[in-house]
């Protein structure tokens, strides 16, 4: 581990508080952390690494970070890690071993057997283990999970502090430096050789760093969810509805239990004309579906989901974003949490990279944004197309794909193996829908 050793300098602040003066003149040691008296009295704290926001991109970030050797600091603006939850807390198996994560019934709250896709006229496309694979999965207990995670960042050596948050970003020509936190009302100055900004949907780490973050309306869903308990179903599968239940997205039904379920929909902005609609349609499937619609809800979620292409650059000098911030979130499923991790976790290892190489240039964590992009940006844009379609997809038309794929001799469930399968079997739908 390599405290921090660059001289402070005077520097400017891109975000909410413009006003600092940055007037460091010497630094001192206290209780092992190299920290720097300003002129004016307050401290500015110096790390390698400073991870702002514990969701799971941040925690894996933080705690890669910290594996390779990195001072690191993780701050989360929330009183409690991980709540409120918002999320429908599916995940598939497959990709919790490649961020370190043995599944546990620490977080895991049930485990399901497949997949179920609705049509509007109630055709069903089953996706079982035997198709799909390790795509199936798991519903999480996610304040569990996002607890677990942030412990698991903490063992590995990294600090974290709850009620504090990113201000603003520090900068010197041009160059990320550090941000300004604030933490119950005291504001300081955070000095890191690289910032990750793992702040969520509505990241502000990435705006005030230069990196084009604007959504298109078409490219937001608005979400809302119940967990419901005392529902019946078959709780061996995960469902989705597609079509109009929930116009330009879809509704879940995600089994936390046999009598309890996360039942969701998103809605994509550009087909609502009002937010009050998204509660509308979820309340009229209920009473569509008296098997759900007799539970009670014990909480009510709402949040937004970017359905958009990743990115094009999350990498600036001295500063990477990942997860929801970098617009990981998979265009079609709106599941972000596994892609957030992973990213993490290369964020987090290019860290140390860097700070062996010593070069924190936007250049150097370029390999960052390679590694990212190598590892799941096709997924992401072959989804983000199928999901331009299926936005302005009627149900007639939905149903005639859905019954068309459930009539193919599938080995497995994949975007590419089902392109085929209906390449051979179904031209005519491919070319009516004008998908590829
Ligand atoms: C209704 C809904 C249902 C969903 N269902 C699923 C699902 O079933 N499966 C799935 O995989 N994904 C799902 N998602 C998406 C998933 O929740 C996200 O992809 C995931 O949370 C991304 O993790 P993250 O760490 O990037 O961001 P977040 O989990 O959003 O974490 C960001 C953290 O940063 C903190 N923060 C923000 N700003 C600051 C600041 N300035 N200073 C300090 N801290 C800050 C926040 O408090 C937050 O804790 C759903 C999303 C919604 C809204």
């Amino acid at each position: 581990m390599s405290p921090s050793t660059n001289s402070p300098s005077p520097h400017s602040r891109t975000g909410s508080d413009d006003t600092g003066t940055g007037n460091e003149d010497h630094c001192q040691r206290d209780a092992g952390k190299l920290y720097y008296k300003t002129s004016g009295g307050a401290g500015v704290e110096s790390y390698d690494v400073l991870v702002v926001g514990a969701g799971p991109s941040g925690s894996a970030a933080a705690k890669y970070a910290a594996k390779a050797g990195c001072r690191t600091l993780l701050i989360e603006k929330r009183t409690e890690i991980g709540t409120p939850v918002r999320c429908g807390e599916g995940i598939a198996k497959g990709w919790l071993a490649e961020i370190g994560v043995p599944p546990s019934p620490k977080f895991i709250a049930h485990e399901v057997q497949g997949a179920r896709v609705f049509a509007p006229d109630g055709t069903c496309l089953t996706i079982d283990a035997s198709l799909a694979g390790n795509e199936v999965g798991y519903t999480l207990e996610r304040d569990m999970f996002d607890r677990y995670l942030a412990a698991e960042a903490a063992r590995a050596g990294a600090e974290i502090r709850i009620r504090t948050s990113a201000t603003s970003l520090l900068k010197e020509d041009g160059k990320v430096v550090g941000a300004q936190c604030e933490h119950m009302g005291r504001t300081y100055d955070v000095r890191a050789k690289l910032v990750i900004g793992a702040d969520g949907f509505e990241s502000q780490v990435g705006r005030w760093a230069g990196l084009a973050t604007h959504l298109r309306a078409a490219d937001i869903d608005a979400c809302l969810e119940y967990t419901m308990v005392g529902v019946q179903g078959d709780a061996r599968f995960d469902d989705f509805y597609l079509g109009s239940c929930a116009p330009g997205g879809y509704l879940w039904v995600f089994w936390k239990g046999e009598d309890i379920a996360n039942v969701g929909l998103g809605v994509n902005l550009s087909r609502l004309r009002d937010k009050a609609e998204v509660k509308a349609y979820l309340d009229r499937f209920l009473r569509e579906h008296p098997d759900l619609g007799r539970g009670s809800v014990l909480s009510e979620i709402a949040g937004g989901v970017s359905v958009s292409p990743p990115l094009e650059r999350t990498v600036t000098d001295g500063c990477v974003l990942v997860g929801d911030a970098a617009r990981m979130i998979d265009p079609l499923t709106g599941g972000g949490i596994l892609n957030g991790c992973v990213a993490g976790r290369y964020a987090g290892e290019v860290a140390g990279e860097a700070l062996a190489a010593d070069d924190f240039s936007a250049a150097f964590l370029g390999r960052y944004e390679r590694r990212w992009r190598d590892r799941f940006e096709e997924g992401l844009y072959r989804n983000y197309m199928l999901k331009e379609k299926l936005r302005k997809m009627d149900d007639a038309t939905i149903n005639r794909l859905v019954r068309a794929v459930a009539d193919l001799p599938l080995r497995e469930i994949s975007g590419p193996a089902i392109l085929e399968a209906l390449r051979e079997r179904h031209p005519e739908i491919l070319q009516d829908l004008e998908l590829f």
